[in-house]
């Protein structure tokens, strides 16, 4: 049993450390939109998440929130250094001209100077004419010119990045994937770990579909936990970066509320054993994703 109360940090193979545990704003507010209210209501969620001890704030382009993450940052007063803030490439800003003009204002919503992480969002294989190496290099320039601290992907399969490596040499710091109790991805994880790249699991509790797991249920009895922190804290035992999402402020507490108890070997090998497979995804397939926003459909469903 451990009895650590901090969130870990973990070594990216660039030197920089990242929070293992943040906070996710997709759909924070639902609808994606920038209209002034939902820019306040997502600044007062993300100022719960950093009063409650937070320090790691992952947002996007495409989630329409980076000024309310924003508006959140210079509330809470928390000196830039103590924070990790990552956003990510929209599927519209794929051109290399587009990454650095878009980039500016990511950091201009976010009325920071530099962004800790910047995710190429989707590979998007069949947009672009499959060109994501150029992409990958305009962003990989941003850190060599001094501008960003780190840049990774988001969705990338084995192919993927051997393609971005072979053709630029630079290896990402994180791949951040789907992946949960109904989901292990286990082919993109060894293929991301196989290049020394940290993992991100995104929906770490499948956008809420495991909640009602009675396998995980059972585990959460018998710890005294809910079914979200063990959940949580499954994936802490195998070395994930993780930011789920609540608008709750209760929930987000309880949400950090799992560095005091640890999961047996016999619970790993239990929650494990849940995963379907293909089956289990929550979101897109990376290979076939499509989606590039517009004003007639700000949301991919
Ligand atoms: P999640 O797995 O974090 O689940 C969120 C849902 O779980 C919430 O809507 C809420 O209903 C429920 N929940 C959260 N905490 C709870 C608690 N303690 N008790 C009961 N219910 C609780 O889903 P997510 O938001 O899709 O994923 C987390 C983050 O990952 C996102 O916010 C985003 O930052 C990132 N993400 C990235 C990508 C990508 O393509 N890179 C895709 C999806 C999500």
């Amino acid at each position: 049993m451990t009895t650590e109360t901090t969130i870990p940090a973990i070594t990216l193979h660039d030197g920089r450390t990242i929070p293992q545990l943040g906070f996710g704003t997709l759909s924070v507010p639902p609808d994606r939109e920038p209209t002034p209210d939902n820019t306040a209501k997502t600044a007062e969620v993300v100022g719960w998440a950093l009063e409650a001890g937070i320090r790691h704030v992952d947002t996007a382009q495409m989630y329409g929130n980076e000024r309310g993450v924003g508006q959140a940052i210079a509330k809470s007063g928390i000196p830039r250094e103590e924070l990790w803030i990552t956003s990510k490439l929209g599927n519209a800003n794929h051109h290399p001209a587009d990454v650095e003009r878009s980039y500016e204002e990511t950091l201009d919503k976010l009325g920071l100077e530099q962004l800790d992480l910047f995710l190429m969002h989707w590979p998007l294989p069949t947009l672009y004419d499959g060109d994501y190496v150029s992409t990958w290099k305009a962003m990989t320039d941003l850190v060599d010119d001094g501008r960003l601290g780190s840049a990774g992907v988001s969705n990338f399969h084995a192919e993927h990045l051997e393609r971005i490596i072979t053709e630029t040499g630079v290896i990402p710091v994180v791949n951040q994937i789907e992946a949960h109790p109904y989901f292990a991805n286990t082919s993109a994880i060894e293929a991301t770990r196989s290049h020394g790249i940290a993992v991100e699991a995104w929906s770490p509790l499948g956008q809420g579909t495991v909640l009602e797991e009675p396998a995980i249920t059972e585990i959460a009895a018998a710890k005294g936990k809910t079914v979200a922190q063990v959940t949580l804290r499954w994936h802490i035992q195998h070395d994930h970066i993780v930011f789920p999402k609540s608008m709750h402020r209760e929930r987000i507490q309880e949400n950090l509320a799992i560095f005091d108890f640890a999961l047996s070997p016999d619970e790993m090998t239990a929650i494990d054993a849940l995963d379907r497979g293909e089956e289990g995804r929550v979101g897109p397939n990376p290979e076939t994703f499509a989606w590039v926003p517009s004003a007639e459909t700000p949301n991919p469903r």
